[in-house]
């Protein structure tokens, strides 16, 4: 172990030792068998901000049922959409198809392995596309995730904020002469996000089975509790979201939002954002032409998000609307989806999880009586 008077200065990097203990401890991922790009790019873009054992299941039934870019390249969005059902970001279903397309038309369904052609393909940002071209072709480049950045701040002892460019471009002006030096790329890079994501955690750190310890600036669990530095956090945004149910004809009135912005061509119940509960309340039940009181309201249920602190506010409508109402709905885009539709549609998350309870039928009885 280095001493605290050495804090940053770690030598060289222990690749050797980490190599070895990957070998003996690697979890058998499906993608690990074969290394097919095709799967690689997949599990990349899955297991952003999902947890692997969340992900392996989807990630399974997936290569059943699109072996290979081609397949995907001819599915609906609607199916992909489906699909990725409960791994949230949908974003990334949406990139992983546009992706599919393109390797199709162009590329003869095949990744291409240099940077530049990756860069031009649509949904490759730098993160995956030297996750790529390390794990799925083995070649020299540095994939750094939240993993990784977490155990060379502890292993360098690095104080500089994280995630930040400034330490993204210091560790890989010190790892990839390692890159460079070794054969086993894909497995050097790798073991660098497996000794993070299985010990050098981010709560408790196992520094006693931790093979490149002996090296390492911290060393021990408390001392890594101070790598890695997070920039102070923006003080998060205070939301209310309303939202009512219109049950009617048997069916639900819903529409379906922009392909832009948040929750992309998600479909949605009527809804208001505002500062304040009684604002979001009130401008939602004017546009339907009822009192607040006439609405039936449930929750509070809050989210928090990165940036934002969401309060949602659900409520169901008990009487009829009147036509004025109707025709306001109408003109944006609202419709009333028979409740055999319902279940199909790609609902913002919430409002499906809320749904789902109600095996898709009339809301009414979520509500308290
Ligand atoms: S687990 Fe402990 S010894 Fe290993 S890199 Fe992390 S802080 Fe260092």
């Amino acid at each position: 172990m280095k001493s605290g008077g050495e804090l940053g200065k770690a030598s060289s990097f222990p690749s050797l030792a980490l190599l070895s203990w990957f070998e003996k401890e690697a979890r058998p991922l499906p993608w690990r068998e074969h290394y097919d790009p095709y799967q690689v790019a997949l599990s990349e873009m899955m297991c952003q901000q999902t947890q692997i054992a969340t992900a392996l299941p989807y990630f399974h039934r997936w290569i059943a049922r699109w072996p290979n870019w081609s397949s995907l390249a001819l599915a609906e969005e609607s199916e992909v959409l489906s699909a990725w059902e409960g791994l949230g970001y949908y974003q990334r279903a949406r990139r992983l198809l546009a992706l599919a397309k393109r390797l199709h038309l162009d590329h003869g369904g095949l990744l291409p392995k240099e940077r530049e052609a990756l860069f031009e393909l649509p949904g490759l940002g730098p993160y995956t596309v030297a996750a790529i071209r390390t794990i799925a072709f083995n070649l020299v480049d540095f994939p750094i995730d939240g993993n990784v950045r977490r155990v060379l701040s502890r292993f360098y002892g690095d104080g500089s904020f994280s995630p930040s460019k400034q330490q993204d471009e210091a560790f890989s002006e010190k790892m990839m002469p390692q890159f460079r030096r070794v054969r086993r790329r894909r497995e050097l890079a790798q073991a660098l996000m497996e000794l993070g994501a299985m010990v050098c955690r981010p709560k408790k750190a196992l520094c006693q089975s931790c093979p490149i310890q002996a090296d390492c600036c911290s060393a021990t669990p408390i001392r890594a509790q101070a790598f890695p530095v997070k920039k102070p956090k923006a003080k998060a945004k205070v939301l209310h979201l309303s939202f009512v149910w219109i049950p009617e004809s048997g069916g639900l009135w819903l529409r379906q939002r922009s392909p832009k912005g948040r929750f992309p061509s998600q479909y949605e119940a009527p809804n208001v954002e505002a500062l304040t509960e009684a604002d979001s309340k009130g401008r939602l039940c004017d546009g339907l032409c009822v009192p607040v009181a006439e609405v039936q309201w449930s929750g509070p249920i809050r989210r928090d998000f990165t940036t934002y602190q969401v309060t949602w506010h659900e409520g169901v409508l008990l009487n009829s609307m009147g036509f004025e109402a109707e025709a306001r709905l109408r003109e944006q885009g609202f419709d009333n989806h028979p409740y055999d539709h319902v279940a199909g549609l790609n609902l913002i998350p919430l409002m499906a999880k809320r749904l789902r309870l109600q095996n898709f039928k009339n809301p009414t009885s979520l509500l308290p009586s």
